[in-house]
């Protein structure tokens, strides 16, 4: 990964060659990562993971897919190692803003912390308290929690944070937008103040500074730099993304391939599993692939590079390691699996397109969270990435058709038919010349098009409004006043109909339109950017939201509380309005 992929305090130089073992993560995290498949450190591992391993705390700017929550789990992980037996007080705790985000942390440190025998507990809105209850009590080293519901623990005298090593605020600009501000404040007030901290942001507005100007102390920072253009080292390449829940992934880049039919196609995947697993699914569509990766010996990275070569592969599947000292001259599209952990890997990766002046194409496929670091990627190289629709199984269809059409002119311009012209004659004789030409096509577009597009009815579920530069919803958003910038859609944007709650409490009981905001994003598990007006009277609140949304919100606040007190919520009736 090239070195200045991001900026690190002096004293940690992120370095070229730096591989897990060499940023000091003993045996048993090494044989964890060396089973998940991952090969080198991202470049924000590389920065945070030696001055967290020392103990020092660190304000590291990061977004989802950047390998940040590898980059506090590990050295983490490491830092309690065999803890003794599982303790009442944990040691480590991780604050996120969503439940969604609470369990793939969970699971990150759970994988990671196999071989170290660590226990993790994930306690976030929307769960029985009951249940996250009884697993404090058994004890763990481990708490990942969303920031209301860890107060609430906090209060009821079921979470114990006296006795912790270090704290990590992931995504803490996405917590402070949905209005965790004062919950933070008040779980880091109940932490030692010898604790270690990391904060991971993906960006560093003024209010992140100065959370962690109060709570961080001499922190190393880990930083992308601002506006540093790779454009003088950019080839041309025509660049697309395609915006695919992982679960539909493989279909989505079955279909743009089946697009694109690409001469040679370099797939880049992050881990070895991903590369096995992936070459294997795109084997069954069809097509000659080869997987490439670090697992493999010489003899076996040998021949495969040959027969991609002498042009017997159509695809070839391969993690950046692998695919770093490769030479081929012929790559016509260059995939993204995953968007690259960062800019600099991107323009590395796509440069293997595009060569000896022929049009490059490269393709990537973003999860929805990781929309930043393709925003990222378009900053720093001052290049559009378009963000296409996956193609439907008809459009696969309609463009296997021309390319039937296409083989079919080639044969009619070479000539050489009549020996197949008395076959065409006999036939005529008995049915309609036009039918006889449409069953030659259909035999021969078979023979070419294979079985898999015409099987492909799965269905892949379009993301919108991605495209969009993402504007931050206002903390605290006035009645009224246009939330994410959402309401400033113009026409011809997607209408949606809105219902309001209402809610039993208001500004007697000291709610705030944040407390609304998080209690129904974690609760019910709805992304807080779907709230629309919220107003708080005396005695209750009126909060707007997606009809589609009003049941869910409706039932999840019902078993929850606001302020420690149960709440009657319903469905304000009559009002409905569509944005
Ligand atoms: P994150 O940015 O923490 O959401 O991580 C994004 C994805 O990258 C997750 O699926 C991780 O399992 C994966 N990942 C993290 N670090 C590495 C690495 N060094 N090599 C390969 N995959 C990684």
């Amino acid at each position: 990964m090239p070195e200045d992929a991001i900026q690190s305090d002096l004293c940690y130089p992120v370095r070229m060659k730096d591989t897990f073992a060499e940023l000091g993560l003993g045996p048993e995290l090494l044989k964890e990562l060396t089973a998940l498949g991952y090969e080198e450190p991202t470049p924000i591992q590389k920065a945070a993971i030696p001055p967290l391993i020392e103990g020092r705390d660190l304000l590291g700017q990061a977004a989802t897919g950047t390998g940040k929550t590898a980059a506090f789990a590990l050295p983490f992980l490491q830092r309690i190692g065999h803890s003794k037996a599982v303790s009442l007080k944990p040691a480590v705790l991780v604050l996120v803003p969503t439940r969604e985000l609470a369990v793939q942390v969970s699971e990150a440190f759970h994988r990671y912390g196999k071989s170290l025998g660590v226990s993790v507990v994930p306690i976030y809105g929307g769960q029985e308290f009951h249940r996250q209850i009884v697993a404090l009590k058994r004890g763990t080293h481990v708490v990942i929690a969303t920031p209301g519901r860890a107060l609430d623990h906090l209060r009821r005298g079921t979470l114990d944070l006296s006795g912790l090593m270090v704290v990590a605020l992931d995504e803490a600009d996405e917590m402070l937008d949905m209005g965790f501000a004062e919950d933070l404040e008040l779980i880091l007030e109940a932490t030692p103040a010898t604790r270690q901290t990391a904060l991971f942001s993906a960006t560093l507005p003024p209010r992140i500074a100065s959370i962690a100007e109060r709570h961080l102390k001499n922190p190393v920072r880990v930083l992308i730099p601002r506006d540093k253009a790779t454009k003088g080292s950019m080839p041309k390449v025509r660049q697309t993304a395609y915006i695919v829940p992982r679960a539909h992934k493989i279909a989505a880049l079955g279909r743009v391939l089946d697009l694109e039919s690409p001469t040679l196609a370099l797939i880049f995947c992050r881990t070895r599993i991903e590369v096995d697993e992936l070459a294997e699914r795109l084997v069954g569509r069809g097509y000659r692939v080869e997987a490439l990766h670090g697992g493999m010996s010489q003899n076996e990275r040998d021949r495969v590079m040959k027969k991609a070569r002498s042009a017997s592969v159509d695809l070839l599947v391969a993690t950046d390691v692998a695919a770093r000292g490769l030479d081929i001259e012929h790559i016509s599209h260059v995939v993204n699996f995953d968007v690259p952990a960062s800019p600099e890997a991107y323009v590395h990766r796509i440069g293997r397109t595009g060569r000896a002046g022929r049009e490059g194409i490269a393709i990537t496929l973003a999860e929805p969270r990781e929309h930043r670091l393709l925003r990222n990627i378009e900053s720093m190289t001052k290049q559009k990435v378009d963000v296409s629709t996956v193609p439907t199984p008809l459009d696969v269809k309609a463009r296997r058709l021309d390319l039937t059409k296409g083989a079919v002119r080639e044969v009619l311009l070479a000539g050489e038919l009549d020996g197949f012209r008395v076959v065409v004659e006999t036939l005529s004789a008995e049915f309609d010349p036009m039918d006889v030409a449409a069953a030659a096509m259909r035999l021969a577009h078979e023979a070419t098009a294979g079985s898999a597009a015409q099987e492909d009815e799965v269905h892949i579920p379009v993301i919108e409004s991605f495209a969009r530069p993402r504007e931050r919803p206002p903390e605290f958003a006035p009645r009224g006043a246009p939330r994410g910038g959402r309401r400033a859609d113009g026409p011809g944007s997607n209408a949606r109909d809105m219902v309001r709650i209402y809610i039993a409490a208001g500004r007697r009981a000291n709610i705030r339109p944040a407390d609304l905001v998080g209690a129904i994003a974690n609760e019910a598990g709805i992304n807080p950017r779907g709230i629309g007006d919220i107003e708080i009277a005396d005695a209750f609140s009126l909060v707007e939201l997606p009809a589609a949304d009003a049941d869910r919100v409706i039932n999840a606040l019902r078993g929850a509380t606001l302020k420690g007190k149960k709440v009657t919520v319903r469905r304000d009736q009559g009002y409905q309005r569509s944005r």
